[in-house]
């Protein structure tokens, strides 16, 4: 989640990154962890930077200070070109809509073997997702010492449930509204039902 996140790298003479903006492990900025608003708010804070720098009036430097600040407290909407790299959002609808399809495609009673790839799929999903925050809080979400949210791969109904858990716990987190799993399966699987 953006508030596990560290603001590694942003020393005294920065300004304060915008609200929502990830940095990587390296210390910069991480698209696939920021949405599009916060990382709009942090190009336009650097332009201003820019430009407040080269500004020789104080007047100048002042309003694009102001702006500045603006801009990073209130991001633009997040309307954009569809051929544009994901921000954390887009990446995640995609996401989900393959997870969610490969529960809705997974076989009605799994033999070891389907259990095992799929199995060995999560594990290296939650290592690779491209949102390291995210990936952190999935792990640690699947670790959980009680077992309890171990993937759940006996069956098609099984996982299919498990996926939705997985998908509401993040849904917690970020306060959206949790998904009924009973209907996970009309969602994914069979279309709404008339
Ligand atoms: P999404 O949450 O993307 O959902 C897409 C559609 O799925 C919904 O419209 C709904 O029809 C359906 N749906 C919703 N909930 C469920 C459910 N429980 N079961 C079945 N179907 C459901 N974003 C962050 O900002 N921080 C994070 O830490 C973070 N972690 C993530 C971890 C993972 C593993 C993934 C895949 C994504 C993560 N995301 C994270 C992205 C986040 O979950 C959303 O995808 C993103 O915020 C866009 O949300 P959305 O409202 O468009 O709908």
């Amino acid at each position: 989640s953006a508030s596990s996140s560290k603001p590694a790298g942003n020393d005294d003479s920065k300004a304060p990154l915008p609200k929502g903006v990830v940095l990587d492990k390296d210390g910069k900025p991480c698209r696939t962890c920021t949405s599009v608003a916060s990382w709009r708010a942090l190009t336009k804070q650097a332009d201003l930077k820019t430009a407040n720098s080269n500004s020789t009036s104080s007047t100048g430097k002042m309003a694009a200070s102001t702006a500045a600040f603006a801009a990073a407290a209130t991001p633009s909407p997040s309307e954009r070109p569809s051929d544009c790299p994901p921000d954390v959002e887009e990446l995640g609808r995609s996401t989900w809509t393959l997870l969610h399809s490969m529960a809705a495609t997974y076989p009605e009673k799994a033999n070891t073997e389907q259990q095992a790839n799929m199995s060995g799929f999560l594990k290296f999903f939650s290592k690779l997702y491209p949102c390291w925050v995210c990936a952190d809080d999935f792990q640690t979400w699947m670790a959980h010492p009680s077992g309890q949210n171990q993937p759940k791969l006996g069956s098609r109904k099984e996982f299919g449930w498990w996926m939705c858990e997985a998908h509401n716990e993040v849904n917690r987190k970020l306060g959206k509204k949790e998904f009924d799993c009973r209907l996970w399966e009309e969602r994914w699987r069979t279309g709404w039902k008339d």
